[in-house]
């Protein structure tokens, strides 16, 4: 089936753009090999629909071959549309399956009401959607998890795990079994967003299981927004942040081998980027406050703090 873009220039460019980042974090991440079989998870969102939509056409387009096969857990949350994911996958023409799995019955027994039921709900589908990927022979399960994703995650693993740590690209599930891919690391969420709208992807709400959205990543996700409105181009520059990573200017014993630093050590100091503690820091004014910027030739590391208090 053909897609069924609404035609205007913005869309055609957003279409452009979610496929080249899409296709960007694929091979900057080596996430599709000849001959996978990918099982793209989709549960009716936005974002799984833009993650398969995507795939779909990267696959019509790659020099590699590859099979996709969309996956839906219809987990029997009261009211769950079961016609609209088999009608608009069988007119797309991918090959999918929808796997029945009463884990709303389970949680709802488990957890006491009022209590928050997402964490046991993700790790019955996440285990359920494992078993799948093996049973269908897939070789990777694609999520449609994205930029703003994991940043979020990235926040909430600071601020309540105290780690630094965010949601990989590409790991290996915790089963050892399958590989897990997030082709749509480096789209926004608000593109995912307006391209649901120019696609009409029929929609399945997310909260049919009647539960109370996560508070806390709701609470960064404000934050954030908060940021990124006075401070454009902040979003950018913290996604950038997590491609380089110097972890000889962290404190992790186990990242770095600070025991072992001496002075003229020249193995050691090849592999880091020195103490620029004293000196003037170079800030592209796309990060920051452009009036503050333009009263300053240079910014010291005490100046940033003070435009960071503002
Ligand atoms: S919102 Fe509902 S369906 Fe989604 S993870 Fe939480 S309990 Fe499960």
């Amino acid at each position: 089936m053909s897609v069924k873009l609404k035609k205007s220039n913005s869309a055609n460019k957003l279409q452009k753009r979610i496929r080249r980042e899409t296709g960007k974090a694929i091979a900057d991440f080596n996430m599709i090999e000849d001959g996978d079989k990918i099982m793209v998870c989709l549960s009716g969102g936005k974002d799984s629909y833009a993650l398969l939509d995507t795939l779909m056409y990267l696959q019509s387009v790659a020099p590699i071959k590859f099979d996709l096969i969309a996956v839906n857990l219809d987990q029997k949350q009261p009211g769950f549309p079961e016609d609209i994911l088999p009608r608009y996958l069988s007119e797309l023409g991918v090959d999918f399956n929808i796997i029945e799995e009463d884990t709303y019955a389970i949680v709802k027994e488990k957890i006491p009401e009022g209590k928050t039921t997402c964490s046991l709900c993700s790790r019955l589908r996440r285990g359920i959607l494992y078993r799948v990927a093996q049973e269908l022979g897939a070789t990777k399960i694609a999520l449609g998890h994205h930029r703003d994703d994991i940043l979020e995650t990235l926040f909430l693993n600071m601020f309540y795990g105290g780690k630094l740590k965010s949601m990989p690209p590409k790991l290996v599930s915790d089963d050892g079994n399958n590989v897990v891919i997030r082709p749509l690391a480096y789209c926004k969420e608000t593109d995912l967003a307006k391209y649901a709208n120019h696609m009409d992807f029929p929609i399945i709400p997310c909260n049919l299981c009647g539960s109370q959205e996560n508070l806390q990543r709701k609470n960064i996700k404000m934050m954030l927004q908060d940021w990124q409105s006075r401070f454009p181009g902040r979003i950018e520059s913290m996604f950038t942040a997590l491609q380089n990573v110097t972890p000889s200017h962290l404190l992790d014993n186990s990242l770095f081998n600070f025991m072992a630093l001496n002075a003229n050590d020249h193995e050691v100091l090849n592999q880091i980027e020195g103490d620029t503690a004293f000196d003037p820091i170079d800030i592209s004014p796309i990060f920051e406050d452009e009036t503050t910027l333009k009263r300053q030739d240079k910014i010291d590391t005490t100046s940033v703090s003070i435009i960071e208090l503002k």
